[in-house]
């Protein structure tokens, strides 16, 4: 059996295997979750995904599709990097937001990440709200997990007292 839980924190100090990044499709770094993560993990991680533009990524990430890196000077392995859909955008499918964990929870099988931190994906610059997210997210993780096991810990890393309030809510239901 996995475990799910949900904290209340900076996602930048979590040991975890892999924590995951709320990144635009770019990947080169952006404000919110991002730039936290890029300017605790320094250089190394914007070098790496350069590469990744300048090779498999040159047209950017897709929403809802997921890419590991390592994870530079953070106390983590990997850096899981997703691109939530952008609210503001007209990007509204809760497929799409379900797809981000999931496919981070399949990158981190691939890597062998058994322990992974998600932030609120979409609840920020992207405009979803929390309650949303926390439905979709823990949905899709629980089912994910249910299916296909492979990863023994999920930490949803919330940076608010509300969102830790609603995912609570819903890993308790
Ligand atoms: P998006 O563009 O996908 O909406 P944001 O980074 O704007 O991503 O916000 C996603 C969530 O991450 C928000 O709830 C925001 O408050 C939260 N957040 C910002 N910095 C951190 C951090 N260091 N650790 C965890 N969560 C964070």
């Amino acid at each position: 059996m996995s475990t799910i839980e949900a904290v209340r924190g900076d996602i930048t100090t979590q040991r975890v295997d892999a924590i995951v990044n709320a990144a635009n499709s770019g990947l080169l770094g952006g404000g919110g979750v991002d730039g936290a993560i890029h300017r605790a993990a320094g250089p190394r991680l914007l070098e790496e995904c350069r590469a990744l533009r300048a090779g498999s990524l040159r047209d950017g990430l897709p929403v809802g599709d997921a890419v590991a890196t390592g994870a530079g000077r953070l106390p983590c392995d990997f850096v899981i990097h997703t691109v939530g859909p952008n609210r503001h955008a007209g990007q509204t499918d809760p497929a799409d937001l379900a797809r981000c964990f999931t496919s981070s929870l399949a990158v981190a099988r691939e890597v062998g990440a058994a322990s992974v931190a998600f932030p609120a994906i979409s609840a920020g610059v992207y405009g979803w709200a929390g309650a949303d997210v926390a439905r979709i997210a823990t949905e899709a993780v629980r089912a994910d997990l249910a299916e296909r096991g492979g990863v023994d810990l999920v930490r949803f890393v919330l940076f608010s007292e509300e969102l830790l309030e609603l995912f609570e809510a819903r890993l308790a239901g």
